[in-house]
């Protein structure tokens, strides 16, 4: 028994998954993703033993062919549906308490299907998968009901989004939309996120560019604009769907309210990435990969380095970099 399980819990909360945080409790239930955190003298003692999200890029096979991708498509996976469950099973038992997988394309990996239902039955974790939508038609909306926790769709302007949101608004499946805010959509801004709004979507994730091209950045000058534009949006439809940003902005959106939880990456600490080819990363465009075989590798790994899992990514767009590797790109320098 770990020491988090020895903590006195109210009744409402005692059914859900227990995870140690610094010096807090963090109760989980994998179904709805409804968190809470306790705080105080009978949790002042714990320590973060493993971490919290796993996310696995099955495969980096996909079938679109973004521009902005800078994954190798060809490389084959080394995971089997088999060897992935045996890892992930380890993990839940060590008190992971959510796999996040990506890619590449899941719903291309042969077997995916099966192993969203064997972790379903065989695990105690969360299941989230992002996806690029174009497989998620009703027979296999169908097929992985129940086998889920959440789905979220990466919105591109060539993969019939409105058509997919529609279909899961329409049976009530609990899912999201990753946005890549660029310089070419930041005009767009408002209404596409409303049309998002219009069509049932109430999850709205918008995501920094990471990566050598410079035109996908938003320059330093727009920041501020920007984050004025998105905190407006998100003051207007607060009632109608929750906007949120991914940890890779930094202080670029720093007029953005708090409730968007703009805080410190926690890359290599609270999730880790495990990669298609058997390496543990602290976040999908680091370059530090070490290599891992099973869970108990991924546990000694993320014990011992972490110093190296928390170092800045090299790839511009990372806020851990002073400038955000600007300097590389010959944008402005700016300080984070
Ligand atoms: S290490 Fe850098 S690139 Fe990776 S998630 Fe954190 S801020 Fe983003």
């Amino acid at each position: 028994m770990e020491s988090e399980d020895l903590v006195e819990l109210p009744a409402c909360l005692r059914g859900m998954r227990r995870y140690a945080l610094d010096g807090a409790l963090l109760v989980f239930d994998r179904k709805t993703g409804v968190t809470a955190i306790c705080d105080g003298e009978e949790t002042r003692h714990l320590r973060r033993r493993v971490p919290r999200v796993v996310q696995f890029a099955i495969t980096n096979a996909c079938n679109l062919g973004c521009g902005f991708c800078s994954r190798d498509v060809d490389e084959p996976s080394a995971w089997t549906v088999d060897s992935a469950v045996e890892i992930l099973r380890d993990l839940s038992r060590a008190g992971v308490l959510e796999v996040a997988f990506g890619g590449g394309e899941p719903f291309v990996f042969r077997g995916f299907e099966e192993l969203l239902w064997r972790l379903q039955d065989e695990t105690e974790l969360a299941v989230s998968v992002t996806t690029n939508g174009t497989r998620l038609d009703d027979a296999l909306l169908d097929r992985i009901d129940g086998a889920y926790a959440q789905l979220r769709v990466s919105a591109y302007d060539d993969n019939d989004l409105p058509g997919t949101i529609r279909r899961l608004a329409a049976r009530g499946a609990r899912f999201g939309i990753n946005w890549l805010l660029t310089p070419a959509r930041l005009p767009r801004l408002e209404d596409e996120l409303i049309a998002l709004v219009e069509l049932g979507c109430r999850d709205v994730l918008l995501l920094a560019y990471n990566g050598d091209d410079r035109s996908l950045h938003l320059a330093p000058a727009s920041w501020a604009a920007a984050a004025d534009r998105v905190a407006r949006l998100a003051r207007a439809l607060s009632s109608r769907v929750e906007l949120k940003l991914d940890i890779c902005w930094g202080h670029r959106m720093a007029g953005v309210p708090q409730l968007f939880g703009v805080e410190a990456c926690a890359a290599g600490s609270d999730f880790v990435v495990i990669s298609s080819d058997r390496e543990l990363r602290p976040c999908s465009f680091h370059d530090v990969a070490l290599p891992i075989a099973t869970a108990a590798d991924v546990l000694r790994v993320w014990s011992a380095e972490r110093e190296r899992l928390a170092s800045p990514a090299s790839r511009p767009g990372c806020a851990r970099s002073t400038d955000y590797g600007y300097a590389r790109l010959r944008l402005p320098v700016v300080r984070s």
